[in-house]
């Protein structure tokens, strides 16, 4: 339980945005999010798809073996199974409410397939910059079940889940000292109002999954980004709900270097993402999972 009230000033909304329909890996259909062109405005954030189906057409094949180089993916898995395989030998099963953070540094080769041929499979991956000193660091991850997940609730009874950073006093899951990640889902009944202190300069994102919100008199629908206007003025976000409603809460430091994607790469040169494509070719980016104990 906590008391505090947070937020003098709420941020407003600079933009609302729709999700793009696509697919990615071996088919999965999604939403998303976090395009490429807001990859600068939204810095350090570089991609955010949603996932939500019942039909295993939309799921089944997963994300077969693929590489990453230059930063983090974390994906918040609400509902469903999903088995994760890496070059390094790690196998970790992600699962109803359970995160899975990646820093795929210098480089990482993995699949990500899911556990079930029925039911709902629905959640989200953020992919989130490193710092060019960063980039080329040993690979790291983690996999949190549900209820290694920090959590509290509001005296409003808002409940919130703190994947990553800090809110109300309660230390998230994982914390990045230079981009200064907040990664929360905040859950809140019809009625109910959630405050959180934003830094000065941080970008920001609501995105909501059930119900609706409104922030500063402007409403937030299903299924749509809400970019949070920068004003200094501003030293949070107070969210109301006057449905049940669900929602991530994203913010973090802009590195504000150079941001050269291709694909799984994404680096702060050409010339660096020239260097992960031979690297990948000639095998040294991570080592396949196939090549493990194997090939002569
Ligand atoms: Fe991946």
């Amino acid at each position: 339980m906590t008391h505090s009230h947070p937020v003098n000033t709420t941020r407003q909304i600079e933009r609302l945005v729709t999700g793009q329909a696509t697919s990615d890996g071996a088919g999965v259909k999604l939403s998303r999010i976090l395009t490429q062109d807001l990859q600068h405005r939204l810095d350090p954030f570089l991609m955010l798809d949603a996932f939500g189906s019942d039909k295993p057409d939309d799921y089944i094949a997963g994300f077969p073996d693929h590489p990453h180089r230059g930063f983090e993916t974390v994906t918040y898995m609400i509902a469903g199974r999903m088995l994760h395989r890496d070059s390094a030998g790690n196998e970790g099963l992600l699962q109803n409410g359970g995160v899975q953070w990646m820093t795929a540094g210098k480089g990482v080769i993995h699949s990500e397939i899911p556990q079930q041929d029925a039911g709902v499979m629905e959640g989200f991956q953020l992919w989130l910059n490193l710092h060019s000193s960063e980039k080329m660091n040993d690979p790291w991850y983690r996999d949190f079940q549900n209820e290694q997940l920090p959590q509290f609730q509001t005296h409003e009874g808002v409940s919130v889940t703190v994947i990553a950073g800090a809110s109300h006093g309660v230390q998230g899951a994982v914390t990045r000292e230079i981009t200064q990640a907040l990664y929360l889902d905040v859950h809140m009944p019809e009625g109910t109002r959630f405050e959180q202190s934003l830094p000065d300069g941080h970008n920001a994102f609501v995105y909501v999954y059930r119900g609706q919100v409104s922030i500063a008199g402007q409403a937030v629908p299903l299924q749509r980004m809400a970019i949070l206007a920068s004003t200094p003025q501003a030293d949070g976000v107070v969210i109301e709900a006057s449905a049940d409603a669900k929602l991530i809460l994203v913010s973090g430091k802009p590195l504000k270097e150079p941001i050269v994607q291709y694909g799984p790469f994404v680096m702060n040169t050409k010339e660096e993402i020239y260097q992960a494509m031979t690297d990948f070719r000639d095998g040294r980016l991570g080592e396949s999972p196939k090549q493990v104990g194997g090939l002569p």
